[in-house]
């Protein structure tokens, strides 16, 4: 027999590449790398929480086949949900806002999630997504996934995306960025780069009308002004991923730079990514600017732009919102 061994597409998550942004690496004098989490078999990085999710509960003996995993999700945590819980034989229930694109809607339905859209509400209300999948759970005896408060998820990443990271810089990454949806990506990569190099750059980047930046900024929640089209990020609380996280710095960042960022990938490079990455991009290029050239910074590039053709690839929808995909890149760094 030879020790070279295939697997199903539950062993292929993660491993991804770590791709050079060859235009704002040049303007800036640093390497600003992006993780490719679009290259995961659900598209995004909410593969590597899915899978450690599901795995941590198969462990405690909390899943068994064919039980019945629910999750309030704004898309990507229950596309990998679905396709990875088919792949370890379960099925999901996805209760979704509606605000989210119909893409992910639709995907999920046609990947085979029993899907439940709800308003939008926020956490205190009981209507919220999150909160209808709690109870959904309980009444059902259904498994829930519970990303937000669930530390599989920040573990998914402290297990995984830190350690790519590590070795594919070769220990060498100055900064982390990323921004903040369950804060499970920024928490445990941080801390597992923080171990290893205690001089890393931890850094948010947060959109407006989320209370990230005035967390860490200011040690409390009250700031939420602004809003933000960016699906998949922006949090006003602090999620148990989120506790005890110390970071270096946060940014809040406006959608038009992330767009204008968008576009120039798309155009000149070939990458074809959702606007939470062009947030995350712009971030490390604030940090870029304020530090200076010779870093190495790593962000991560979420989920692909297929997602939301209807919406941030879509020239009307980008009028009404009154953003800009023709602006040169040059104009964020002003
Ligand atoms: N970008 C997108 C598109 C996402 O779906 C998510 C997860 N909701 C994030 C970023 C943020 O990741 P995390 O939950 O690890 O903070």
């Amino acid at each position: 027999m030879s020790d070279f061994e295939y697997h199903g597409i539950d062993q292929h998550v993660g491993s991804t590449p770590l791709i050079r942004l060859r235009r704002l690496s040049e303007l800036t004098g640093c390497e600003i790398l992006g993780k490719a989490e679009f290259m995961n078999p659900g598209g995004s990085v909410k593969d590597r929480v899915a899978l450690g999710i599901i795995t941590d509960a198969e462990e405690r003996g909390w899943l068994n086949p064919g039980d019945t995993i629910v999750e309030g999700t704004a898309g990507n945590t229950g596309i990998g949900l679905t396709i990875l819980g088919h792949a370890r034989g379960y099925r999901t229930v996805i209760i979704i806002p509606e605000t989210q694109s119909a893409e992910k809607i639709n995907l999920l339905r046609n990947l085979g999630a029993e899907v439940i859209t709800v308003p939008e509400h926020p956490y205190t209300h009981p209507g919220n997504f999150n909160r209808v999948a709690q109870r959904l759970a309980a009444e059902n005896h259904w498994f829930w996934a519970n990303q937000f408060d669930n530390t599989a998820a920040r573990q998914a990443h402290y297990r995984t995306t830190g350690p790519e990271i590590w070795e594919q810089t070769r220990g060498e990454v100055s900064a982390f960025v990323s921004a903040v949806g369950t804060g499970g990506t920024l928490a445990g990569t941080t801390q597992f780069l923080k171990e290893r190099q205690p001089r890393l750059t931890a850094i948010c980047a947060d959109p407006y009308g989320a209370a990230m930046w005035s967390w860490f900024t200011h040690g409390h929640t009250d700031i939420r002004d602004g809003d933000s089209v960016a699906e998949g990020i922006g949090q006003t609380r602090i999620t148990k991923n989120l506790e005890n996280l110390v970071i270096d710095r946060a940014y809040r960042i406006s959608d038009q730079p992330a767009v204008t960022i968008l576009y120039h990938l798309l155009r000149e490079e070939g990458l074809f990514l959702g606007l939470s990455s062009g947030i995350n991009i712009a971030g490390a290029v604030r940090w870029a600017r304020e530090r200076g050239p010779g870093q190495t910074i790593v962000t991560i590039l979420c989920d692909s732009g297929l997602k939301y053709q209807s919406k941030l690839y879509n020239p009307a929808w980008l009028q009404e919102y009154h953003l800009d995909s023709g602006l040169p890149l040059e104009s964020i760094l002003a």
